[in-house]
């Protein structure tokens, strides 16, 4: 996984395939290697509004002004909301830990690039750049609110660029839209988050809800609070409806659900573009959640965890200085809370390192503070992934069956797993940061 940017250039036109930040790295080591283009792209196309995906967008028009982008419809207002956030951040870290070029843009930058950001529907396709004979389509690819792969069709070639697939059905979203039997795919571009994970027995949605629901209910039932690390985009709203749904059910007891931060203003995006959610699926008001006030309030949170009640909160793999890390820091000094880990945890994060503690360990929760001994003992992961399994993504390339692979988007040993053993005969590509893949149309 990185800074999510792709350029397909073909008879001197250019376009881009997303414009992300790498999650681990900061500062401008965490952009695209934009110095590698020496031509403005004609257009540059999103698949969905994860900063990975999205989160150099500002830099990429600030280089090459008034380049056109393009997005579904939820995506564009997600990517405006996730930018403005991200330049908070940026000036948070600049300040907390001075990281140098920080922060890479500002919020005229975001208004800016949004201006030349425009929506395009679902399954109609559209010409993104002026002078290219290209056509491109943005189908339904899971993941998230307005998370889209993206077709292009170019005279005597045809491309599949996935994004970020899901093939099975979430909470609130479906799975992705299966590949038309009649397209004749070239070249696939595919995401491996989980190619390095072996999926035989893994728990249904469904299963893993219940699992979850269980654990809640014993640390509710004892008088502790619950806390679910989130990722703001996706996980926080199929979470609270997760939990919503425990509740209905008699699963869980009911007690107050608090949410904080950007995951109440994407929840707001979801609300607005309901059109987009699986047709059976029912997004609970946001007022069905109450709002988690200041994190950095120690003396709030103190008090929150004096009755029960479940906190989804930000972010998920638990960062310093999150929302999610300074309730964690309140509640592993007492032993009968629970925190729930619903998403996927990189090894370098703190969130990693809480799920793996023993009871007198010493963690830092806060970048300046001193480390804080953990006695809660309650705390697990449950697997709501928003990505297609192992077995998902093989049985992708099957349907699809491309004549040219391009793996991107996962780890070492998943992008080599996906190599060795997902093809489907057809030539594999697994390329560096920088690296040309030429394919002769
Ligand atoms: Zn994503
Ligand atoms: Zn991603």
């Amino acid at each position: 996984m990185g800074a999510n940017c792709f350029e397909l250039s073909f008879n001197g036109s250019r376009i881009l395939l997303d414009c992300g930040t790498h999650p681990k790295k900061e500062g401008k080591e965490s952009l695209p290697a934009f110095d590698l283009m020496n031509q403005p792209p004609d257009a540059y196309l999103i698949s969905h509004g994860h900063i990975d995906h999205c989160g150099a967008i500002p830099v990429l028009c600030r280089r090459f002004p008034g380049v056109p982008g393009f997005a579904t419809p939820p995506t564009r207002h997600i990517v405006d909301r996730m930018l403005h956030n991200s330049v908070v951040v940026m000036d948070m870290l600049a300040k907390e830990r001075g990281i140098s070029g920080y922060p890479l843009f500002d919020h005229y930058d975001v208004g800016y690039a949004m201006r030349f950001l425009s929506a395009r529907e679902f399954g109609a396709p559209f010409n993104p750049g002026e002078n290219t004979d290209i056509e491109a389509t943005f189908i339904h690819a899971g993941h998230v609110l307005g998370g889209a792969s993206i077709l292009i069709r170019i005279p005597g070639h045809t491309l599949f660029y996935t994004g970020d697939i899901s093939r099975t059905r979430q909470w609130l979203l479906g799975g992705c839209a299966r590949p038309n039997k009649a397209l004749r795919v070239n070249t696939l571009v595919i995401e491996s988050t989980l190619g390095a994970t072996d999926d035989d027995g893994k728990c249904s949605y469904e299963e893993e809800t219940c699992r979850l629901g269980d654990r809640m209910r014993c640390v509710l039932e004892r008088g502790g609070a619950v806390l679910l690390p989130s990722f703001a985009l996706g996980r926080t709203q199929e979470m609270v409806n997760i939990v919503a749904q425990l509740q209905e059910t008699g699963q869980i007891p009911h007690t107050p659900i608090y949410t904080v931060g950007l995951g109440r203003a994407v929840y707001e995006i979801y609300d607005k573009f309901t059109d987009y959610l699986h047709p059976d699926a029912v997004l609970r008001p946001l007022s069905h959640t109450h709002r988690l006030g200041n994190v950095w309030d120690k003396g709030l949170v103190e008090d929150l965890l004096r009755r029960p009640s479940v906190i989804i909160a930000t972010s998920g793999m638990m960062t310093e200085n999150t929302p999610s890390a300074l309730v964690a820091q309140a509640m592993v000094r007492q032993s009968h809370h629970g925190i729930f880990f619903v998403g996927y945890l990189d090894p370098d994060t703190l969130g990693y390192k809480l799920l793996h503690a023993g009871p007198g360990d010493m963690l830092q929760f806060e970048l300046d503070k001193p480390p804080v001994e953990v006695v809660l003992e309650d705390i697990g992961q449950y697997r709501f992934s928003a990505h297609a399994s192992r077995s998902e993504l093989v049985d992708i390339i099957r349907c699809v069956d491309p004549e040219h692979i391009i793996y991107v988007h996962g780890d070492p040993d998943a992008l080599s797993w996906m190599r060795e053993n997902a093809g489907n005969g057809a030539r594999a590509f697994v390329p560096e940061i920088g690296q040309t893949v030429t394919i002769e149309a």
